[in-house]
């Protein structure tokens, strides 16, 4: 069957039971031998939740429907990049009539253009960008950047905060690793993680002292804009300021790291949400990277900020970087066309709206069933921590109950609900989840808060 012939499947609002993941095991059991792991990414593995990982055959709007033929309520988004929902007809289209004129040309196109103007129009401190193909490769070149204009070697981040697998970046990251508790990998040397300072999350002291003793030599701060990979927790009052603030003093530059919030939290990503609310008197970042919505769930991701500073990538200045398939011309026009369709749409309210009626339903089923949980959020972006205190950084993340998320995972899957497999991620909402999509979820949450309750220790379960 063709994604055509599944328009918008499940509008029923009843839970739907999962039957069977004969299919979606036996396909497990061969990807085992052939991919470490089964998966291509680790989270993927259901190693945090346990049981079988879904492999999914198709999906249109706000549901996924597996090798098995079960429909899920899909609440991962890929991670973040489909914010309008599954195969949206104008993004199809837009894909279909690129793909129509050929795969990639390793020569300029127009639709490169038009996507890094569609970034700079929607991200004022965005002068320039540069097209690339992963949030990794984003976040690994605005470093390379920040160490080659400033000609610093050492980069501070802070604990929880992933940046994609850059090895500079693998020291206390968040996101699969947060899931799988490795405090840092085999494979990433101690020369390329010694210049990399790991401070705690929203701790401006111990900012500041890192500056006082390393000040002269750190090249950048990267931070994620409001961190989604240790669950949601939002730079409270006055930390992204301190951060410019102190970064500017020193010479060392800022690197905001929007791939996950870019174009999901407001139109301008983070920066928009946060500039109009704490004004950022001393300026915004001098770089910004993105990914994930940018690329309408192809392979497309950006970095980019001030002229000055993007002016010394190559072939306008000396710093390296380069990529095959970077600014994709099918990728290209299925993000230009999510973006456009963000603002046309009016997606982010839309987003704002379900996503406070699904707190609520979330909060309401887990009090009612007695089960500690903080809901936090970055606008309409939100995770739900199984602990009762406010989650302020990684540590905080960490002493949630995760067994506790577990059961309510897996009660939510059987319900037909497909959260993230992982208790450090966000809930990702997009434009087709309707109301009757919602009714659908908070019918399902009930049974999850009682076998969360049952499984829960009270306890924090730190790795
Ligand atoms: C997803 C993510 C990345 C990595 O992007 P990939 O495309 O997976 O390489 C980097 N930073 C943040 C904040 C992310 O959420």
């Amino acid at each position: 069957m063709t994604q055509a012939q599944h328009p918008q499947s499940a509008s029923h609002a009843a839970p739907h039971p999962a039957a069977s993941a004969a299919r979606s095991q036996e396909l497990f059991d061969r990807a085992r031998a052939l991919i470490p792991g089964g998966v291509n990414s680790p989270v993927r593995a259901f190693g945090a939740v346990g049981g079988t990982p879904r492999f999914i055959d198709h999906a249109q709007g706000a549901h996924l429907v597996d090798v098995d033929g079960n429909e899920f309520v899909d609440l991962i988004g890929s991670w973040g990049p489909m914010i309008l929902g599954h195969a949206h007809p104008e993004v199809v289209e837009a894909v279909r009539a690129a793909a129509a004129k050929g795969f990639s040309f390793g020569t300029p196109s127009a639709a490169e253009v038009e996507l890094a103007q569609a970034i700079a129009d929607r991200v004022d401190p965005v002068d320039e960008v540069r097209l690339v193909n992963s949030g990794t490769e984003a976040t690994m070149s605005a470093i390379r950047l920040a160490r080659g204009v400033t000609g610093r070697s050492k980069i501070v981040k802070f604990a929880g905060c992933y940046h994609g697998h850059v090895d500079a970046l693998l020291a206390a990251a968040g996101s699969g690793l947060a899931t799988f508790s490795l405090p840092d990998t085999p494979g990433v040397t101690g020369a390329s993680a010694a210049d990399t300072i790991v401070l705690p999350y929203n701790d401006q002291q111990a900012l500041a002292a890192a500056f006082a003793e390393h000040g002269a030599d750190i090249a950048c701060v990267i931070t994620e804009a409001s961190p989604g990979n240790m669950g949601v927790v939002p730079p409270r009052d006055g930390f992204t300021n301190a951060i410019r603030r102190i970064t500017a003093e020193h010479g060392a530059l800022m690197v905001s790291d929007e791939v996950m919030t870019g174009f999901r939290v407001s139109a301008a990503g983070w920066y928009g949400w946060e500039v109009e609310r704490e004004g950022y008197p001393h300026g915004p970042a001098d770089l910004f990277t993105f990914g994930k919505v940018m690329g309408g769930g192809f392979p497309a991701a950006a970095f980019g900020g001030r002229r000055e500073v993007m002016e010394h990538l190559a072939p306008a200045g000396p710093v390296y970087q380069a990529g095959t398939l970077s600014g994709n011309p099918v990728a290209s026009a299925a993000g230009l066309a999510t973006l456009r369709l963000t603002t046309e749409l009016d997606v982010y309210s839309h987003l704002e709206r379900a996503a406070d009626v699904l707190r609520g339903e979330v909060a309401q089923a887990l009090t009612a069933a007695s089960v500690p949980h903080t809901i936090q959020s970055a606008n309409s972006m939100f995770s739900v921590f199984f602990t009762e205190d406010e989650v302020r950084d990684y540590e905080d993340a960490r002493a949630q109950d995760t067994a506790a998320h577990a059961a309510f995972f897996t009660s939510m899957l059987e319900s037909g609900i497909h959260l993230p497999p992982s208790a450090f991620e966000a809930w990702f909402l997009s434009y087709a989840h309707t109301d009757e999509v919602l009714e659908r979820i908070a019918a399902a949450l009930p049974a999850a808060a009682a076998a969360a309750a049952a499984a829960g220790t009270g306890e924090p379960s730190r790795g």
